[in-house]
């Protein structure tokens, strides 16, 4: 027997169509690098999309082929997410902070036909055009003249278009994550699984979105869809404020003139805000929640937050997962906790939203499931209907089958209750202000000096940037080289972000049964290694 409903695809482009029917009037404001500032809404954002697609078709782009945008946050960016992907096309948000290498790998990678850019990136774009062929038109957001300008590129059509049709399986989105050793990685996100992860986001237990929430996306939009909070103030015709740069006093004053209710940043966003008002002894602007996800949110920055009254939503997620997939919201029992215990709550990583399935396995072989009791830690496991289970490209054998789960590459001890809370990461990799460091390849990089026998890298706290490279080396024998000179030969071999702000020279590395460099080990050693600020 077939069920009685209605075929309702489930496709990004009635996300749109939804906000300029039922809130055509909600505002999206723009602050531009330039400090000029614009306004307009999901009507406008929905013209202005439907103009990109006809602009698309008439360069010949076809469904799937992929357009690329290098951009930060603002209101262009956004009409191209739904005019890309409105055409059928898959959008592909590049991290302008990766090196060249890694930009030169993924535009080659997605084989990205159009790329849209900022100004600010010229000098990049520049740098990178002779080693990305597969680019045969380039678009300037923001500028006319070094490209055409995205606004005379759309003005010459006058937005009587349809969407793509199509399939809610379809492909609509591209993100990278360089999240692990080698090659970056492609998520391809669908529109069905952009669309169930959205409908859950704005739960109250979730991002608790509504049409009067004023919604200050700071997490950008390159990475992992800016945690899907465009498509969710869509859903929920929310007012969108953005802001091309994310300097504190620009952020703050935008918040307090626009009256922002909702804002989702990377801690160390939180701690840049944060430390900019107490410096001037000002409050925080009234806003409602603070979402932070990304890396670990610490109890300090959690408990000058609720103080002002904000709640915290602080998230676990990763570009694999679309990206939400627990929080800490509050739990039936909230209101019986005393303040402290409701802070060491928003310090852990939260609980599954519906959606949304968690475990920890053994770290051996990863073949059984450890107890939900607050102490045992294991690999995190993840899956659900937003979880990714194949990379884009990936080989037929790489593909998971049904139901599997998703090796995360985290490190999580769960609770009775559900709670996550992360402990550690079994990939070799450190997180510095929301973005990756391979630990692998800057140790590559130091074992090319002829005085180093060995090094390994680890991340250490940070008060600024949660983790930096700490780099560990030992000499070879006879052989002289210091912490300065290191730095100096590894600063032309790998991005300036990534170079570590300390090396320390050992005797020896500790080493696991089958002779890598043991990381638990090393994490272990230099557990209370302090760095400066
Ligand atoms: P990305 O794919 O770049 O978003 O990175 C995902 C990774 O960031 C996760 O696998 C974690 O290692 C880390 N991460 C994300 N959210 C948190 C959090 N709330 N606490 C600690 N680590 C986090």
């Amino acid at each position: 027997m077939l069920g009685g409903m209605q075929d309702w695809e489930l496709r990004i482009s009635t996300l749109i169509d939804h906000a300029a029917r039922e809130h055509a009037g909600r505002e999206i404001v723009t602050r531009w690098a330039d400090g000029n500032e614009t306004r307009t809404s999901w009507a406008g954002i929905r013209h202005d999309a439907l103009r990109m697609v006809q602009a698309l078709r008439r360069l010949g782009l076809r469904p799937q082929d992929r357009v690329a945008t290098l951009a930060m946050n603002h209101s262009c960016h956004l009409v191209s997410w739904f005019g890309a992907i409105g055409a059928g096309c898959i959008l592909h948000t590049v991290n302008p902070r990766l090196f060249d290498e890694q930009l030169d790998y993924i535009v080659n990678h997605a084989e990205d036909r159009v790329l849209i850019y900022d100004a600010a990136f010229q000098p990049l774009v520049e740098r990178m055009r002779p080693r990305w062929p597969t680019i045969e038109h380039y678009i300037c957001f923001d500028s006319a003249e070094c490209a055409p300008s995205f606004e005379d590129w759309i003005g010459r059509e006058d937005g009587d278009a349809q969407w793509e049709e199509g399939s809610e399986r379809d492909p609509a989105m591209l993100c990278y994550t360089s999240g692990t050793t080698g090659n970056p990685k492609g998520v391809l996100y669908e529109h069905r699984s952009t669309i169930l992860h959205t409908m859950a986001a704005c739960q109250p237990a979730v991002l608790a979105l509504e049409p009067r929430s004023v919604v200050m996306p700071i997490a950008p939009m390159f990475h992992a869809a800016s945690w899907g909070m465009p498509w969710a103030c869509a859903a929920t015709g929310a007012k969108y404020v953005c802001c091309a740069n994310n300097d504190p006093a620009t952020l703050l004053g935008l918040m307090e003139r626009e009256g922002v209710s909702h804002v989702a940043g990377v801690p160390t966003v939180w701690l840049s805000l944060i430390q900019y008002c107490d410096a001037r002894g000002q409050d925080l602007p009234p806003i409602r929640q603070a979402l932070a996800g990304g890396s670990a949110l610490p109890a300090a920055i959690i408990e000058r937050l609720m103080r002002s009254g904000v709640r915290v939503a602080h998230a676990w997620g990763m570009t694999e997962t679309s990206p939400i997939m627990t929080i800490a919201y509050e739990p039936a029992v909230w209101d019986a906790r005393d303040f402290d215990a409701q802070v060491r709550f928003k310090a852990l990583q939260g609980r599954p939203q519906f959606g949304a399935e968690v475990r920890a396995v053994d770290l051996d072989d990863h073949s059984r499931e450890l107890p939900r009791d607050g102490k045992t830690a294991g690999a995190l496991q993840v899956r659900g209907p937003w979880v990714i289970k194949r990379y884009f490209k990936a080989e037929a054998d790489a593909v998971q089958a049904e139901g599997q789960w998703f090796d995360t590459g985290d490190v999580a001890v769960i609770h009775p209750d559900g709670t996550l809370q992360l402990t550690d990461r079994t990939k070799d990799v450190i997180k510095s202000g929301g973005e990756w460091i391979s630990s692998v390849d800057l140790e590559n990089a130091a074992i090319g000096h002829p005085a180093v026998a060995e090094a390994g890298c680890i991340g250490v706290y940070h008060p600024k940037w949660d983790e930096r490279p700490l780099l560990l080396v030992v000499r070879k024998p006879g052989m002289e080289v210091s912490a300065e000179e290191l730095r100096a030969y590894l600063s032309d071999k790998i991005a300036k972000w990534w170079l570590p702000d300390a090396v320390e020279f050992l005797d020896e590395l500790p080493h696991t049964a089958t002779g890598k460099i043991s990381k638990k080990d090393l994490r272990a050693m230099f557990a209370d290694y302090r760095l400066e600020a």
